[in-house]
């Protein structure tokens, strides 16, 4: 008996001339919906692309070369589609605010680690915004080793960092555990953090998929740059291509740190992606006396951005006191990244 052909999900890209208008592009679009694609926009500087999306048996090859307007029609060959460069040459990027990810400007999310009151979390975004942070991170569902140890406020949690947004004006960047929770939390957040734990939690990335809001997406423990990527996939495919990568350390058999920063991916996912990149330096390494030398080599190796954990009594912090630094040395890191910045053409 003859095997029957296996069709799968796939992407073909059609390559248009220069000199297209929107209803060359709608014309293209529309023979796309027709075959029983999906297609899928991107508008580089230099060239105008339609991704077609779904099955790729479907796609008539001939029809589509034959419209005049096209230039060619080609497969993406990588198993990531919509994140590859292939799809997208320009690098995104992400406004939040009046802050733009991925563009010249590093991007400094900093903040604790968990929301743990009101005083910790105002002291602490007031004094990391005075530094030059853009953003605020703070934990109000968190993923923790141990059943016993602090959970997080929840939804008061959200409701604090609301509040020092209001006053302070920084977005705000939390974690979201669970589909059932995505809701709730993009209400309250500019950014939705997916935990390194959950980077392969595929309910979970394709239900902040489907929200209009900005993901920061950590690498898990022992993710290599394709489970990465792939997992920025799923996010894409539901239609929200608001993703920021962000490498934290991987578990190797190095033990004098919590986790190894493996920022050879920096430059690695830039080359395969057009999507931002991040570096946290606080649980890459896991203490606080090296998160500024390692940061300093993530903006020096090509990173958009950093987010870093910084409490006003590290002593006394609920989660990952060891890795936080105090806001006296928050300023102290902001000073020193502004010549590497440059260096590397770059603002902060
Ligand atoms: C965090 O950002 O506090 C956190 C839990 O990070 P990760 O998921 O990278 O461990
Ligand atoms: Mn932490």
């Amino acid at each position: 008996m003859a095997a029957k052909q296996q069709t799968g999900e796939g992407t073909m890209i059609v390559v248009l001339k220069s000199g297209n208008t929107a209803q060359d592009i709608e014309h293209v679009c529309m023979k796309i919906r027709k075959m029983g694609l999906r297609p899928h926009v991107s508008k580089g500087i230099e060239r105008t692309i339609v991704g077609a999306i779904g099955n790729e048996a479907l796609l008539k090859v001939d029809q589509l070369e034959a419209i005049q307007i096209v230039d060619k029609v080609v497969p993406i060959m990588k198993p990531y589609k919509l994140v590859s460069r292939e799809f997208r040459e320009d690098n995104t990027h992400i406004k939040i605010g009046n802050v733009t990810i991925g563009s010249g400007a590093i991007t400094v999310i900093a903040g604790p680690c968990s929301v743990e009151s009101r005083e910790q979390l105002l002291q602490t975004a007031r004094e990391v915004k005075k530094a030059g942070a853009t953003l605020l991170r703070g934990g109000a569902f968190k993923p923790r080793t141990s059943p016993y140890s602090f959970q997080g406020l929840g939804e008061d949690g959200l409701k604090l960092l609301a509040l020092a947004r209001e006053e302070t004006g920084l977005g705000i960047v939390t974690e979201a555990m669970e589909p059932s929770v995505v809701p709730l939390v993009a209400r309250y957040a500019d950014v939705i953090q997916i935990g390194a734990r959950n980077m392969q939690n595929y309910p979970l990335l394709k239900a902040v998929g489907k929200v209009n809001k900005p993901v920061l997406l950590k690498r898990g423990l022992c993710a290599t740059m394709n489970e990465l990527l792939m997992s920025a996939e799923y996010i894409l495919s539901e239609g929200n291509h608001q993703v920021i990568l962000c490498e934290r350390g991987i578990r190797t058999f190095c033990e004098f740190c919590r986790n190894t920063l493996d920022l050879n991916i920096v430059p690695a996912v830039k080359k395969e992606t057009h999507l931002p990149i991040f570096v946290d330096p606080s649980h890459g390494t896991g203490k606080y006396d090296l998160v500024i030398p390692m940061a300093r080599a993530a903006v020096a190796c090509g990173a958009d951005g950093l987010i870093i954990e910084v409490h006003p009594n590290p002593e006394e912090a609920s989660s990952d006191g060891d890795q936080s630094l105090t806001p006296k040395n928050f300023a102290k890191l902001m000073k020193e990244l502004t010549p590497i910045a440059k260096a590397v053409g770059r603002t902060l």
